[in-house]
């Protein structure tokens, strides 16, 4: 109907983002659930409309491949015309995850009962390896996949009267996990950053993981989930140059809460709903609210 805001929700098919997708519906958004699996993707939106979730249309979109991008740009400029909300939450861990028999068969939920946000943070890292591919993998997705996927549906976000975007970042993008103060500084000076230097230093970043330990430790890159972090606190750093060269957008940040998904092999301390409704959250504010802003868990915080 006229007036229904239109949003797509990046890697919608499972986890945070397909209760991102049921909550949009939920307040009358028309969602475009985007799945880089065409059978994945149409299954999840079908299992939506059975639950009786109205407006919820399927759209294959992988955030790595540029002709995937090109096919959703054209079918939302030919349907709507426009986009209202985007909601970059696609990703990947980057990292290896290393199957502890000692832990069972999946799911493994209630394995973690008992057991506080350090202890779990600490069983994943120690079940998981970082290797130079898997580290490159999550710079291409997690920060580049959502770089070109914003570039190309830009001009439809600037096609609304308030057009926003949510990215789906992550406490683990904090600059407190950089052991640079030189870095850190680079990366919160959103004044002066740019794109050019951005890239630079994620090349910067991935000679360093290939030459080893001692190389990261040296520059001051994170330690644990080094490429997930340099990418969410790319992703963040991009964001505010974002904001400050279109303030015509809402575009902000969002931490969703430490969540129960595959991503953190059911680890976390939210259900993928409590993780959501703190996205959702964001995507939502009223007209005119922040932007180049972080939310955690719902509320504004820095970087
Ligand atoms: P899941 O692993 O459950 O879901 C990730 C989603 O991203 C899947 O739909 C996956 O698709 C999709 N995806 C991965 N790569 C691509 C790609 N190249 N193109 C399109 N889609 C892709 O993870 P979560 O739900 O936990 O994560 C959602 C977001 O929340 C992420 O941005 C994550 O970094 C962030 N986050 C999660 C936290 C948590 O505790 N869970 C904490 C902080 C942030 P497929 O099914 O095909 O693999």
């Amino acid at each position: 109907p006229p007036g229904t805001r239109i949003a797509v929700v990046t890697g919608g098919n499972k986890g945070i983002g397909l209760e991102v997708c049921r909550q949009l519906a939920a307040s009358g958004v028309t969602v475009i659930l985007a799945a880089r699996d065409e059978t994945r993707g149409a299954a999840a939106a079908e299992k939506l409309r059975e639950q009786g979730v109205a407006g919820v249309i399927f759209h294959q979109l992988d955030v790595t491949d540029a002709s995937s991008i090109a096919r959703l740009a054209e079918f939302l400029k030919a349907r709507f015309g426009r986009l209202d909300i985007l909601v970059n939450n696609a990703a990947i861990g980057g990292i290896e995850l290393v199957d502890d028999p000692s832990f069972g068969p999946k799911p493994v939920g209630e394995q973690f009962d008992g057991m506080d946000w350090h202890q779990r943070i600490g069983w994943m890292y120690k079940n998981s390896r970082q290797t130079y591919s898997t580290a490159k993998e999550g710079l291409q997705t997690n920060y580049y996949g959502t770089k070109h996927v914003t570039e190309a549906l830009l001009p439809l976000l600037q096609s609304s009267s308030d057009g926003r975007v949510v990215n789906v970042s992550s406490g683990f993008g904090l600059l407190r996990y950089f052991r640079s103060e030189e870095l850190k500084q680079e990366l919160n000076d959103a004044d002066n950053l740019t794109e050019e230097r951005l890239d630079d230093l994620l090349d910067t970043f991935l000679r360093d993981f290939e030459a080893g330990a001692p190389a990261l430790g040296a520059r001051g890159w994170p330690d644990e989930f080094a490429s997930y972090k340099v990418a969410k606190a790319a992703v963040n750093a991009y964001w505010r140059i974002m904001a400050r060269r279109h303030p015509e957008l809402r575009v902000n940040c969002a931490h969703p809460g430490y969540v129960r998904t595959d991503m953190t092999r059911n680890s976390g301390l939210l259900t993928p709903e409590e993780g959501a409704s703190n996205v959702v959250k964001v995507a939502l504010l009223p007209a005119g609210g922040p932007t180049g802003a972080f939310f955690a868990m719902g509320k504004e915080a820095s970087f």
